[in-house]
């Protein structure tokens, strides 16, 4: 069987479910935990290293807000997106769709305006430096509430930085129903923003019509339980709305058993655009190559396969149609001159 590792660690790829600080790599959070050496988090990179060896789910989520709480000035932050975007552009990432969750960093006292000056820096160096383009989703922590949610929509519609594209709801699923948080979502998409929420990871198919009926959804962040209503899966490809899957994190969470039993060639099979994604990579020990390589063996693709699966990323994307059209092509030049060797 030929390796298709290399293939992929070359092809443009776009990527649309990861998270800010979840793709803090280790490399990352050294450079922060230096800049807080009162922080209980390593700076060498060996005992970062072991740091970062999850036993079980309470210990990411231990290390994801120990390093949550290394982000404390706009500096901080700055620092973080740009090096996310440098960790992008190694596995050849052009554009990414970055989860953002302002709440956590304003309820830390970082100011509101300089939060929003230092995404963008980064963002405009990291298009101009690396070559990665760089859009926002700010997502509201959903096991904070509604005071939460009030602040992130605040945030989206008043503050709304350049490169804020869409507004999602991340956290835990179970005890935090979808539908409370419609008239947020209603506020972020009469202000012209996407609406992109977490729904189906760890709950069943109605939270995903939740998703779809009261927020508005036009992407599914994870939408694994889909495949367990047919009526549902017909309806996401009739409507030609994505799941971004991350196979790898479906594992970590236990929202799915084991990598066998993803179901993400019964998604594919029912017609359903499928984009493959990363969500906390380090925290996962994953990166969006492994993801693409993972997903490639269970849908049992070849180079075209991965080509076709990195151009559906960019079609469910919230890039403008000439950006599309731009990372589409270089994709194809690149398959092209990859099979004709
Ligand atoms: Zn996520």
């Amino acid at each position: 069987m030929t390796d298709l590792r290399p293939f992929i660690a070359g092809l443009p790829k776009a990527e649309l479910h990861v998270h800010h600080v979840g793709s803090a790599s280790p490399r990352i959070v050294a450079e922060l935990a230096a800049n807080h050496p009162d922080s209980k988090v390593p700076t060498d990179p060996e005992a970062l290293a072991d740091y970062f060896t999850f036993t079980d789910f309470a210990h990411f989520v231990e290390v994801y807000l120990s390093v949550v709480d290394l982000i404390r000035t706009p500096e901080d932050v700055r620092l973080l997106t740009f090096e996310v975007a440098r960790d992008m552009a190694r596995q050849n990432i052009r554009y990414a769709e970055l989860t953002i969750t302002p709440f956590s960093s304003t309820r830390r006292g970082i100011d509101e305006k300089a939060f929003m000056a230092a995404i963008e820096d980064a963002r405009v160096a990291a298009e101009r430096e690396l070559g990665v383009v760089l859009r926002w989703c700010f997502d509201i922590p959903g096991e904070a509430g509604l005071e939460a949610a009030e602040e992130t929509a605040r945030l989206a519609v008043d503050l709304r930085p350049e490169g804020l594209v869409s507004f999602g709801l991340g956290g835990p699923e179970i005890g935090v129903p979808r539908p409370q948080f419609k008239p947020y979502f209603d506020r972020a998409i009469a202000a012209g923003l996407r609406s992109v929420p977490h729904a189906g990871e760890t709950t069943g198919p109605q939270t995903i019509w939740d998703a779809l009926n009261d927020l508005g959804a036009e992407r599914i962040g994870h939408g694994t339980s889909s495949v367990r209503d047919p009526k549902l899966l017909a309806h996401l490809a009739e409507h030609r709305i994505p799941l971004e899957v991350c196979p790898t994190s479906n594992i970590a969470t236990r929202a799915v058993t084991d990598l066998e039993q993803h179901p993400v060639k019964e998604m594919v099979s029912a017609g359903v655009l499928v984009t493959v994604n990363s969500d906390d990579p380090p925290m996962f020990g994953t990166d969006l190559n492994n993801e693409y390589a993972v997903t490639a063996r269970l849908l049992d693709l070849d180079e075209r396969g991965i080509a076709g699966l990195a151009k559906n990323a960019v079609q469910a994307s919230f890039l403008d149609p000439a950006g599309k059209a731009r990372i589409v092509s270089e994709i194809d030049t690149y398959t092209a001159e990859w099979l004709s060797h």
